[in-house]
């Protein structure tokens, strides 16, 4: 293979709620065809998040019981997670990933559970409810509709410098309100979708290996992999 690219999956042993670790076997998938190696190391419990060693960072969802103890954790990656993402590093955060990026997340029981506010978004709790069901999101930007599946407590409210990831169409999104679902911010990529939500939306698998190799691999000439055809579901 002509490229390598280092993969940090964030808490992979603790946040993986319906199957997110599929997010993986997505960017393989399209890795492989880009002629990317990709080698992935989970970083969880105590060890270091090196934002030097790593191209691109995963991280999944989780049920509060798990968001508790990687909250407590996660701080002491705080500052090497936030340099990273400064710097234009690429991450996909699903669910309880995307909550932890930012502020806070006040969890089931009423629990305010801090984040590290690398993100500007919080996430407020709702009263015996979660929103479940399928979801479509359309971003406007770019023109892609994205298809997945909701199960979420929290509600998140965007910040500054955050655009949603997409446009609601059917489903809740961040919180039931205000039509925005998931969050952009510089390479950082968030979202409530599982499903896993490469897998069924093989574009955004595409963005984020691209801005990864653009990012690790200024010089190279990319448009093979930019002009990949992908499929709707693999
Ligand atoms: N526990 C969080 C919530 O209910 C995140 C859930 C998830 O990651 N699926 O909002």
């Amino acid at each position: 293979m002509t490229y390598e690219l280092n993969v940090a999956h964030l808490y992979g042993d603790l946040m993986n709620t319906y199957g997110d670790v599929g997010n993986i076997l997505a960017l393989n998938y399209y890795a492989k065809q880009m002629d990317v190696k990709l080698n992935v190391n989970v970083v969880s419990l105590d060890q270091d998040f090196d934002a030097d060693q790593y191209d691109l960072a995963f991280f999944g969802g989780g049920q509060d019981f798990e968001q508790v103890i990687v909250s407590k954790d996660i701080q002491t990656k705080k500052r090497a997670l936030t340099d990273f993402i400064e710097d234009g590093g690429p991450v996909l955060a699903i669910c309880g990933g995307f909550q932890l990026l930012g502020h806070y997340y006040v969890d089931a029981k009423g629990d305010k559970i801090p984040g590290i506010g690398a993100l500007d978004h919080y996430t407020l709790s709702q009263d015996n409810h979660r929103f479940i069901g399928d979801i479509v999101i359309k971003n406007e930007e770019t023109g892609e509709t994205y298809h997945g599946f909701e199960n979420h407590q929290g509600r998140t409210f965007l910040g500054k410098d955050e655009r949603p990831l997409g446009n609601v169409i059917e489903g809740k999104g961040n919180n039931g309100e205000d039509g925005t679902e998931g969050a952009i911010y510089k390479n950082v990529f968030c979202s409530y979708f599982h499903g896993p939500i490469l897998t069924r939306n093989g574009n955004l698998a595409k963005r984020l290996l691209v801005a990864a190799l653009k990012r690790s691999y200024p010089d190279a000439d990319l448009s093979q992999q930019e002009a990949l055809p992908i499929a709707a579901t693999f």
